[in-house]
C-alpha cells in the first residue's frame, strides 16, 4: 500500500491546468492504485492527480459503488442548480457552500480507456464537478461567495501561525 503525499492549499500546484493524457502511452495503473490507497486512506470520497502532484486529467471517486477512474472527462451539458457544502482533502477541516449543477452530463476515458458518456445527479454530479475544477486549477474557495471565502482564508492563516 502506497499512500501518496496530498498537496494542500497554498500548493502552486492545485493552481495549474492538467494536461491532457494519451491513453496506451503511459501506465496508469500504479498511479491509480497509489490514488485509491491514498484517498480511501484519508478517508475521502474522491481524489484528483494534480492533488497528489501529478499534473494530468485523471481523477477518481468511490460514492459508495466502488472505484471509478475518470482520464480526460469533459462536462458535456449541465441542468439545474444547488447549493451545498463541500470539503475538499487539500484545504482540511474547512467546509463552504458551492453552487454546482443538479444535474451533469460526461464524457469520458475509464481505467480501461473505453469512452463512456452518462448523466449523473446529485452527491454524484457534485463530486464529478469538484474533482474536474482540480483538474482545471479551481478549489472550493474560488467558487464559494467572498464571506465565505474570507472567512476560510482565516482559518487557514491561524492554522499557518500554529504549525
Ligand atoms: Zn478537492
Amino acid at each position: 500500500m502506497t499512500v501518496l503525499k496530498i498537496r494542500e492549499f497554498g500548493d502552486p500546484g492545485l493552481k495549474e491546468k492538467c494536461h491532457k493524457i494519451v491513453v496506451g502511452k503511459q501506465n496508469l495503473n500504479e498511479l491509480i492504485k497509489n490514488m485509491a490507497d491514498t484517498m480511501y486512506g484519508a478517508p475521502g470520497v474522491g481524489l484528483s492527480a494534480p492533488q497528489v502532484g501529478i499534473l494530468e486529467q485523471l481523477f477518481i471517486y468511490d460514492v459508495g459503488d466502488g472505484l471509478q477512474v475518470y482520464i480526460n472527462p469533459k462536462i458535456v451539458a449541465v441542468e439545474g442548480e444547488d447549493i451545498d457544502e463541500e470539503g475538499c482533502l487539500s484545504i482540511p477541516n474547512i467546509q463552504v457552500p458551492v453552487k454546482r449543477a443538479k444535474k451533469v452530463k460526461i464524457s469520458t476515458l475509464n481505467a480501461k480507456g473505453k469512452n463512456v458518456t452518462f448523466v449523473a445527479d446529485g452527491l454524484l454530479a457534485r463530486v464529478i464537478q469538484h474533482e474536474i475544477d482540480h483538474l482545471n486549477g479551481i478549489l472550493i474557495l474560488d467558487k464559494t461567495d467572498v464571506a465565505n471565502r474570507r472567512n476560510a482564508l482565516m482559518e487557514l492563516s491561524k492554522k499557518i501561525e500554529i504549525d
